[in-house]
Order: structure tokens, then C-alpha cells, then sequence
């Protein structure tokens, strides 16, 4: 069997099947391809992998645990396992790719790392990163998300981050993706592009990855430590995909494990209302790559919208696109409701508030939970969810 694990990669620049890609300026080729090879120079260097390590345990607490969720699992009448990287510091696994790309940052010499971020999570961990490791850090933001996520905005701030508005088109995330990379093309030499998920060209796909697989790596050894075997299922919502392929990276050549990757739904199946760019997209290209993408009828990139601002960006990663394509991996959706749900099931019956993100991948635990009666289950919860609790309150109330 072919096997997929981490960084099989860039023959031919990247692509994952027909996925992936470098669709960019021939002088930003040489830097991304310079910068591939230096990165993977250093991930086999014992010194970096000491010193990402040590960062890891003793800044982010790693590893996270793996908690059975024994009310859960009660319940519903399935083991309920919880892969938890909710308890990375700053709340999220995106940490884990943050450490990673600013320490890289450092070692091939650059000043500054440069990220976008949407609901402000990416930007945190970025900016967290960056205080750490005495990097210079420009996070740019719609104009929209800097309102409704003005404690992150703060954090950044306090975190010694500038923070950038961006005021063109949606003021969302693609626009601040589209403002950061434009940034990045005048200041490469010393600057990284430091991107928040497994997205945009080559090799950014493969170095988040990579960061990110420390989860998979951890879940597996740890739930045959506890359990004596595999799961028979391994679900993780997917955004752009990042703490999805950095579970799936435990379990891919496992061909008895079945993956689900989990897309944000939405209000519903209209394009505009949802953000599944595997379900509903279409061939096309953003940001320097090819993937499955949200589109309207003349081709224009679509809007994307999900209850979980970190889901809501119109593309997905090369390779969950690629994974789709041979079956190995299932993609399903939840919706708005059913995550809200599940986000007040989780808080009720194990004392664990979920993010509104991880809360898709909770859903769908809990709705084939029937379908896995006396079976394992391993959801991965990508991050806590006190960034959405007053969001949560004012639209979504609850009598109890
Ligand atoms: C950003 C975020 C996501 C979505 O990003 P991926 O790259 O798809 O993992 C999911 N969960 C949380 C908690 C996030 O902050």
C-alpha cells in the first residue's frame, strides 16, 4: 500500500494528486523553494528538533492528554475518546504550528514573521510564538473580525504584535490572507510568511503539516497505551485542515481506522451559507494554490460563512482535497445548530467547553454514535471554547 504519511511530498512542486501547487511570481518560487529546503535541512537537525521539543513540553505543555469521555460514552453508548488539544497553551493546537514556523523563522536568519488571522486565534499563537523567540510579528486582520474578536486583538497587542485592519472587499479572512501576502512580497528577504493553516502554495501545506503532526503522533501511542489497540473511528473538524491532517497523520496507514473530516455546514447547502469546500467546492485557485473551492456561478471565490469563525475560509488544504479523491478520508458536515449543540453537551456532561470549531467534530461523534455501539471513538478537540462563550450567550441562549 501506498503509504501517506508525513511529508511524502513535492515531487513536482508540491502537489497532492492534482492539488497543491505554487500558482505565484517566479522570484517568490526561489525564496519558497530556498525556504523548503532549509526547513527540511533543519527538521532532521538534532539541535532544532531538541529545541522545538523543549518548547513544546515546557511552553505548550505537550503532550496533551487523551481523556475518556466517560459520560459521554455512557450516553451515547459508544467510547467517547478526546484528544486534547484544547489544553495547548493559548487554547489552541495552533500553537504547535506557530512554535514551529517562528523558530524556523529564526534559524534561517529572518526578522519578522508575517501572518494573517481571522477570528484572531492564528494571530495569538503567532504572536505568543513570536514574544517568545524575540521575532518582530505584523498580524493583519479584517476590519470586521478585529470588532467581534477585540479580546484577541488586545492580546496581540500586549503580546508586542502590530496588528494591521484590513478594509478591502468582505474585511474577513481572505482579504487579510490577500493583505498579508502582498505585504510578504515587498519584505521576503527578511521577513516569513507565516501561514495558519495547511494552505496557500507550496511548501506551507507541507511545513504546517508537519508541525502539526506531533498530534496523531501522540494520539496513537497514547490510545493504545490506554486501550490496548486502535479506534475504530478518528474525527477532526476541518478549516482549512491543519489540526485534521495533523490527527489523520497518526492513523493514515492504519487502513482499519476509518477518518472523517468534518466541515462546517452553516445556516445550509447554498453556496454563501456554508464554508465546505470539500462538499460543495469546485476545482479552482486562491492563494498561491488549487484545491476544492467555494465558488459562485462566474467562478468568482464565494463567500464562506460558518457559526465558527475559524472553519470559515472559502479553500481547504492540497491534501484533504487529495484524500477525498482516493477515499481514504470521509468528509462530512454539521451544521450551525449542531454544533451549538454539541458545544453545550460537551460543557454539560464532561465540564469541557469546546470550541465552537472542535464543537463540529463533537457533533458528529455524537450523531453516528449508533452506528458505532460498544466501538471507539477519537475526536480530536482542536481548542477550548472561552473565546466563544459570550458570542454563545447572546445568539444562542439556553433555559436549563
Ligand atoms: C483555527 C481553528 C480551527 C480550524 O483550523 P484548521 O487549520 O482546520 O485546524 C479549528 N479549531 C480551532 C480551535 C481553531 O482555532
Amino acid at each position: 500500500m501506498e503509504s501517506y504519511t508525513v511529508n511524502k511530498i513535492s515531487k513536482d512542486e508540491g502537489f497532492f494528486g492534482i492539488y497543491g501547487g505554487q500558482y505565484i511570481k517566479e522570484e517568490l518560487k526561489i525564496e519558497f523553494d530556498n525556504i523548503y529546503s532549509q526547513f527540511l535541512k533543519l527538521k532532521d537537525d538534532e539541535e532544532f528538533q531538541n529545541e522545538l521539543n523543549d518548547l513544546l513540553e515546557h511552553f505548550s505543555c505537550r503532550p496533551t492528554p487523551v481523556y475518556f469521555a466517560k459520560n459521554l460514552s455512557k450516553k451515547s453508548g459508544c467510547e467517547i475518546y478526546l484528544k486534547r488539544e484544547d489544553l495547548n497553551h493559548t487554547g489552541a493546537h495552533k500553537l504547535n504550528h506557530s512554535l514551529g514556523e517562528v523558530l524556523l523563522a529564526k534559524k534561517i536568519g529572518k526578522k519578522k514573521v508575517i501572518a494573517e488571522t481571522g477570528a484572531g486565534q492564528h494571530g495569538v499563537a503567532m504572536a505568543t510564538a513570536a514574544a517568545l523567540l524575540g521575532l518582530e510579528c505584523d498580524i493583519y486582520m479584517g476590519d470586521v473580525d478585529i470588532q467581534k474578536a477585540m479580546p484577541n486583538v488586545n492580546r496581540m497587542k500586549i503580546l508586542g504584535a502590530h496588528v494591521i485592519a484590513v478594509h478591502s472587499g468582505q474585511k474577513t479572512l481572505k482579504e487579510a490572507v490577500d493583505k498579508a501576502f502582498e505585504a510578504y512580497q515587498n519584505e521576503y528577504k527578511t521577513a516569513l510568511y507565516a501561514i495558519g493553516s495547511v494552505v496557500g502554495p507550496h511548501p506551507f501545506p507541507s511545513i504546517v503539516e508537519y508541525f502539526q503532526s506531533v498530534i496523531g503522533k501522540e494520539s496513537r501511542e497514547q490510545f493504545i497505551n490506554m486501550t490496548g489497540g486502535l479506534p475504530d473511528c478518528v474525527i477532526a473538524c476541518v478549516g482549512g485542515g491543519s489540526n485534521a491532517i495533523g490527527m489523520f497523520d497518526g492513523f493514515i496507514d492504519d487502513k482499519e481506522v476509518e477518518l472523517y473530516g468534518i466541515e462546517p455546514l452553516g445556516k445550509g447547502e447554498k453556496i454563501g451559507e456554508n464554508a465546505a469546500s470539500l462538499t460543495y467546492g469546485r476545482e479552482g485557485i486562491i492563494h498561491g494554490f488549487k484545491c476544492l473551492l467555494l465558488q459562485n456561478e462566474d467562478n468568482t471565490v464565494a463567500d464562506a460563512y460558518s457559526v465558527a469563525s475559524g472553519l470559515d475560509y472559502p479553500g481547504v488544504g492540497p491534501k484533504h482535497c487529495y484524500l477525498k479523491d482516493i477515499g481514504r478520508v470521509k468528509y462530512r458536515t454539521i451544521n450551525d445548530d449542531e454544533a451549538i449543540n454539541a458545544f453545550y453537551e460537551l460543557s454539560r456532561t464532561e465540564g469541557i467547553i469546546p470550541a465552537l470549531e472542535s464543537s463540529h467534530a463533537v457533533a458528529y461523534g455524537l450523531k453516528i454514535a449508533k452506528d458505532y455501539q460498544g466501538k471507539k471513538i477519537l475526536i480530536n478537540l482542536s481548542g477550548r471554547g472561552d473565546k466563544d462563550i459570550d458570542f454563545v450567550l447572546e445568539n444562542y441562549p439556553r433555559k436549563f
